[in-house]
């Protein structure tokens, strides 16, 4: 009988595949490609060795939630990294994380006018390249979800757009609930608020993000749309201690 070969890759580099295959497939069943989805392996909690496994598998792009941690982590990591920053962030956090944190790609979780004036505030500072942001939007209702009223959404784009010049608006993000059987009706909410951006600014839908879609839920966001999931424990596996506040 032929043995199989010893398994040589880390638990989370296989996990990344299988969720990779997911994705694809899911983007496929959309009419859409495996690379029309960014999966951002969301790694808050998660020592760097096992970011490094994932980034070995062949992996670029990474999301964390604490600006502490992503700025004792970011620079232990290869610069090629691409770190996205996911959910809210305080304004008097955003010097930091931008001096730590040169490779930042994007801000997931741009949910008022005062943290996007910082950060166009910082990028310019530092004199680095415009970065990205996407804009929270609590499509929930639930009064704990950060994110802008869905109504409020125009005025706040249109701010980064026309007061923030260091920032490049590049769409939407939310959070779904936690039960999981209504996330639908939030991620059908995100796509009525990019259609109203677009048609208030005049820009097209596909210039125009949609991040929606976590571990429980990442397959049916994408099939409703999603360019960009973020998916932790299904990758990482589960998060072991509950999440400290920043
Ligand atoms: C932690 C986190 C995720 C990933 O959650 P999982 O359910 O572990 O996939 C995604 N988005 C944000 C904003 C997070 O804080």
């Amino acid at each position: 009988m032929v043995m199989a070969a010893p398994a040589v890759e880390g638990a989370a580099a296989t996990a990344l595949r299988a969720v990779l295959r997911r994705v694809g497939d899911a983007a496929m069943r959309s009419g859409r490609n495996a690379d029309d989805v960014r999966v951002v392996a969301v790694s808050k909690t998660k020592p760097v060795s096992l970011v490094r496994q994932v980034y070995d598998a062949g992996h670029r792009c990474f999301g964390e939630n604490y600006v502490q941690e992503i700025v004792e982590k970011a620079p232990q990591l290869p610069q090629e990294i691409e770190w996205h920053f996911v959910g809210h962030l305080q304004s008097n956090k955003v010097k930091s994380l931008l001096a730590a944190v040169p490779n930042l790609a994007m801000v997931e979780g741009v949910d008022n006018e005062k943290v996007a004036n910082h950060l166009d505030r910082g990028v310019s500072a530092i004199g680095r390249k415009p970065l990205k942001v996407l804009l929270q939007v609590n499509t929930s209702g639930e009064v704990s979800k950060s994110g802008v009223d869905p109504s409020a959404c125009v005025d706040l784009v249109k701010h980064v757009q026309l007061g923030c010049p260091n920032l490049e608006f590049s769409g939407l993000m939310t959070i779904g609930m936690p039960d999981y059987s209504s996330t639908p009706e939030n991620f059908m909410k995100l796509r009525s608020c990019r259609a109203e951006v677009c048609r208030a600014l005049g820009i097209p839908e596909n210039q125009c993000e949609l991040s929606m879609g976590m571990s429980g839920d990442f397959e049916q966001a994408i099939e409703m749309g999603s360019t960009n999931v973020r998916v932790g424990s299904t990758i990482f596996g589960p998060r072991a201690y509950p999440n400290k506040k920043q």
